[in-house]
C-alpha cells in the first residue's frame, strides 16, 4: 500500500510536468486515491467476509484493468484530461504492482478471459524467474488453498522487506514532491 501511495504522488508529479494538470494539492490527492481505488473491493471482501484470509478472491470486482481503466478514463477525460492520464497511470501501476509479488495475479484480459496472470511467479505463487504464470479461475483457488499464506497481511505488515521497501518509495516520493515546488 505504501508503494500504491508512493507511485499516484510520482505520477501525480510527472502529469503536472505534462502541462495538463498544476501540481496542487487536489491533483496529489487524486494520483494516491486513483492509486489505491481498485482495492476498494478489498475492503468491500473484508467487510462482507471479516477476514483477509481468502483475500485474493476480492480482486474480482474491480481488478479487471481493461474494464476499470477504460471505464474510469472515458469517464474523467469529459472533465479533465490530466485527471484522466493521471487515473490511467495510476490504475495501471496499481495492477502491475498487483501482478508480480503477493497475491494470486490479475485478470488483465477479462471480460476476454477469467484467467489470472503473475509475472516473476511459479505456479505455486512463489516468486521465480518466469516471466508469466497464469491460474484459471479453479486452479487459483486450487493453488491459494494449498500455498496460500493466512497470515499475509499480518507477516507483511510487520516491517517485511517487502513493506520496508515500499516505505523507501513513498520517502522517495515524498522527497521529490516538495523538490518539485510542492507546497501544502
Ligand atoms: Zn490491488
Amino acid at each position: 500500500m505504501p508503494l500504491d501511495v508512493g507511485m499516484g504522488i510520482l505520477l501525480a508529479i510527472f502529469v503536472s510536468r505534462t502541462g495538463l494538470l498544476p501540481l496542487s494539492a487536489a491533483a496529489v490527492a487524486a494520483g494516491i486515491l486513483f492509486s489505491l481505488l481498485p482495492d476498494l473491493d478489498f475492503l468491500l471482501h473484508l467487510a462482507r467476509q471479516g477476514t483477509g484470509r481468502f483475500s485474493h478472491e476480492h480482486r474480482d470486482l474491480l481488478h479487471n484493468p481493461l474494464v476499470f481503466i477504460s471505464a474510469g478514463t472515458i469517464f474523467l477525460a469529459f472533465m479533465n484530461g490530466g485527471l484522466a492520464l493521471l487515473f490511467a497511470l495510476s490504475a495501471i501501476a496499481h495492477f502491475l504492482h498487483d501482478s508480480v509479488g503477493m497475491g494470486w495475479g490479475v485478470r488483465w484480459a477479462y471480460p476476454f478471459s477469467k484467467k489470472y496472470y503473475k509475472f516473476f511467479s511459479d505456479p505455486n505463487g512463489h516468486a521465480s524467474r518466469r516471466f508469466l504464470v497464469s491460474w484459471t479461475p479453479d486452479a487459483q483457488r486450487a493453488a491459494a488453498a494449498e500455498f496460500g499464506d493466512p497470515h499475509w497481511l499480518s507477516d507483511y505488515l510487520k516491517l517485511s522487506r517487502e513493506f520496508l521497501i515500499e516505505l523507501g518509495v513513498l520517502a522517495a516520493a515524498l522527497i521529490l514532491l516538495f523538490a518539485a515546488g510542492f507546497r501544502i
